[in-house]
């Protein structure tokens, strides 16, 4: 089987593995126990979080342990909105781009729905990029937070998050980036891209699903999400994914280490795959921007097929990839990621997503391009044999 759906999940890596193993058996303690075990465990919780913030180049304070990307996203959006709406009644409005992942689009609408929010969305040009003017556009007085993600998990489409992190800034505005797709493939030095606020998940790197972490800027106001015993200074309760956070430090770590050569390397043969793909089928389109994108995805619409056809047929010869998010599979509706982008909707039901990780082979992309050009003419054919 050859597995282009990286942007679905990764596989746990080995070195995650062993760096988490014991803390899942003999170091097994609770962090807030004043026993040796427990002892051990907040030493380990505190080394995770040191090697978090090396990576990130933030302090270890400004890193809180959450259980995924989603819920990452869901802490920032509605606790820096929530906290700064009751320092100041009058910011009641949040921006979001109209490409973002639901965790930040539910989340934007929660607030609309209980706390008398208005969600701006800010739209996308044609290859799914957010401008700075069109972002200067929706930015207003009582505007309390941006939240526009790094790169879209759909089409890979990359976002000028430094530019746009220092325009919300000249306006005062906190900064939240959702990069969960872009983490172990671009630079993620939080100072760097001037972010206020930034989420992670651990198995898009080769850790486990289910931890991930927030980097909050220091003395942005953040009202926590999830109440309870105080852990992760107040902002995250709930005794703390110690092996969790280890892995996740790990994986981060080894992706800092490898990112400037295999993003070239996987880059390049992403473009020889797209050029190979579009030589087998003429007439497939390549969605996103053409070079602001990640290295790991190649999006394409298939004019005249069925996105969900296709699938079962690279699956039949040992592809396997999707038809977009995940999280949007076994939905009949047209993405909205690709509408936003101005798809028609008849073409966005043709949408298949290939994404890798860094094992990815070029043998095994030269396969998968030749699968794609047999898998659209069976669904073709079969689509004239049922037009007679
Ligand atoms: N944000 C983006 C861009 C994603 O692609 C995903 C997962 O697909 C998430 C957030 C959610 O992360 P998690 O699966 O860790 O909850």
């Amino acid at each position: 089987m050859i597995f282009l759906d990286a942007a679905a999940t990764t596989p746990v890596r080995r070195e995650v593995l062993d760096a988490m193993w014991p803390y899942l058996t003999g170091s097994f303690g609770n962090p807030s126990s004043h026993h040796t075990l427990g002892e051990a465990a907040a030493a380990a919780l505190a080394e995770a979080r040191a090697a978090v913030a090396g990576v990130l180049g933030c302090r270890q304070g400004e890193v809180v342990f959450t259980a995924g990307g989603t819920e990452a996203d869901n802490l920032a959006v509605k606790g820096i909105a929530l906290a700064r709406q009751a320092a100041d009644p009058r910011l009641d409005r949040v921006v979001i781009s109209a490409v973002e992942h639901p965790a930040v689009q539910e989340s934007a609408r929660y607030l609309e729905r209980f706390h008398g929010f208005t969600v701006d969305v800010v739209p996308v040009d044609g290859t799914g990029r957010v401008t700075p003017a069109a972002l200067a556009g929706v930015l207003r007085p009582e505007t309390a937070l941006v939240s526009i993600m790094y790169a879209n998990n759909e089409v890979g489409t990359v976002q000028p998050i430094a530019a746009l992190a220092e325009l919300a800034r000249a306006h005062g505005i906190p900064f939240h980036t959702d990069a969960v797709q872009a983490a172990g493939w671009l630079p993620f030095d939080t100072r760097a891209l001037g972010v206020d606020a930034m989420s992670i998940s651990g198995h898009k790197l080769g850790a486990p699903k289910g931890c991930g972490l927030l980097f909050v800027r220091s003395r942005t106001r953040l009202e926590p999400v999830i109440h309870g015993g105080g852990q992760e200074r107040g902002r995250r309760s709930g005794t703390e994914n110690v092996a969790g956070a280890v892995g996740l430090a790990t994986a981060l770590r080894l992706a800092g280490e490898r990112q400037e050569d295999q993003r070239e390397r996987v880059a390049a043969l992403r473009d020889r795959f797209i050029h190979e793909v579009v030589a087998g089928v003429p007439d497939a389109v390549l969605t996103g921007h053409p070079s602001e994108r990640l290295p790991s995805v190649a999006s394409f619409c298939f004019p005249g097929t069925s996105g969900e056809s296709v699938l079962l047929e690279l699956e039949r010869r040992g592809v396997v990839c999707s038809s977009g998010s995940a999280c949007a599979a076994g939905s009949d509706a047209p993405s909205p990621v690709l509408t936003a982008l101005g798809v028609p909707a008849e073409v966005a039901q043709t949408a298949v997503r290939f994404s890798f990780d860094s094992s990815v082979s070029q043998e095994d992309l030269d396969h998968a391009a030749a699968a794609v050009r047999a898998a659209v003419a069976g669904v073709r054919n079969l689509g004239a044999g049922h037009g007679r």
